[in-house]
C-alpha cells in the first residue's frame, strides 16, 4: 500500500471526524492548562480543510496536504493553527507520488522540522512535539525494517498515544500552558493528545 491521493483525502476526512468526535475531551484538556479553545480550533481548521479539499484538482496526496496546511493556517488562530499548518504543507511539500512507507517517514519528519523551527520546542516541554517525536521514531524504525504502512502506522500511533499520555507529569516551557508554571503538571497536553489523535486516524485508515 502507498500513500496516494484518496488516502490523503481519506486521512484529512478521518482528523476531521476524529476531531469533531473528540471536540469536547480536546476543550476539557485545554480548559485545565489553557484557554479551552483546542477543539473548536481544530474542528474549524479542519472542517474548513474539509471543504478546501472539495474545490481542489486531483493534483497529488503532496497537493491534499499541502492545502489542509495552508486552510489550517489561515482559519485557526490559536498556536496550533499556525504549527499543525506548516506541518502540513511541510508534510505535503516533502511528499512524491505515490509515497511508500519509507518516504511517508521523511515526510512525516519534515512535518515535525516544521512544527520546531516555528514553535522552538524540545521535547519534554509539554507540546505536540512531545507526541510527533516517539510517533515519527516508531514510524521510522517499522519502514526501515520493512513494515507496511499500515504496520508503520498502527506503531507510530501508538507511539503517539504514550508520548501524550506521558506528558502528564511534565511541566510547560511553551505556549499558554507556561503561563501556569508547576500548576501545569499532572495534566496531559491538548496539542500532544491531538497529534496522537492525527496518527491514529492514519493507523486506522491503512488498516485493511
Ligand atoms: P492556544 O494555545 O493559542 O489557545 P490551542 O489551544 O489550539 O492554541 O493549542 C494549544 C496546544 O498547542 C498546546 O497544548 C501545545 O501542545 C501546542 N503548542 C503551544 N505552543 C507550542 C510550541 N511552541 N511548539 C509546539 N506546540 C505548541
Ligand atoms: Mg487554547
Amino acid at each position: 500500500m502507498d500513500f496516494d491521493t484518496p488516502l490523503a483525502e481519506a486521512w484529512i476526512r478521518a482528523i476531521a471526524a476524529a476531531v469533531e468526535k473528540e471536540q469536547a475531551r480536546l476543550t476539557e484538556l485545554d480548559s485545565a492548562i489553557g484557554d479551552g479553545d483546542h477543539g473548536s480550533n481544530l474542528q474549524r481548521g479542519f472542517a474548513a480543510a474539509l471543504a478546501a479539499l472539495d474545490g481542489l484538482p486531483p493534483t497529488g496526496p503532496g497537493a491534499v496536504l499541502t492545502k489542509t496546511g495552508t486552510t489550517l493556517i489561515s482559519k485557526v488562530g490559536g498556536a496550533s493553527g499556525p504549527l499543525y499548518g506548516k506541518a502540513f504543507r511541510a508534510i505535503g511539500a516533502a511528499l512524491p507520488e505515490p509515497a511508500g512507507p519509507a518516504a511517508l517517514a521523511e515526510a512525516l519528519s519534515a512535518g515535525l522540522d516544521a512544527i520546531r523551527a516555528l514553535g522552538k520546542a524540545q521535547p519534554g516541554d509539554k507540546t505536540i512535539v512531545d507526541a510527533w517525536t516517539p510517533a515519527l521514531a516508531a514510524f521510522r524504525t517499522a519502514a526501515a525494517t520493512g513494515a507496511t504502512l499500515p504496520q508503520a502506522a498502527a506503531a507510530a500511533a501508538d507511539a503517539a498515544d504514550q508520548g501524550a499520555r506521558d506528558t502528564t507529569p511534565l511541566q510547560a516551557r511553551k505556549g499558554r500552558a507556561s503561563y501556569l508554571g508547576e500548576r501545569s503538571i499532572g495534566h496531559q497536553d491538548p496539542g500532544a493528545t491531538s497529534t496522537a489523535l492525527i496518527f491514529r486516524t492514519l493507523a486506522d485508515i491503512t488498516t485493511p
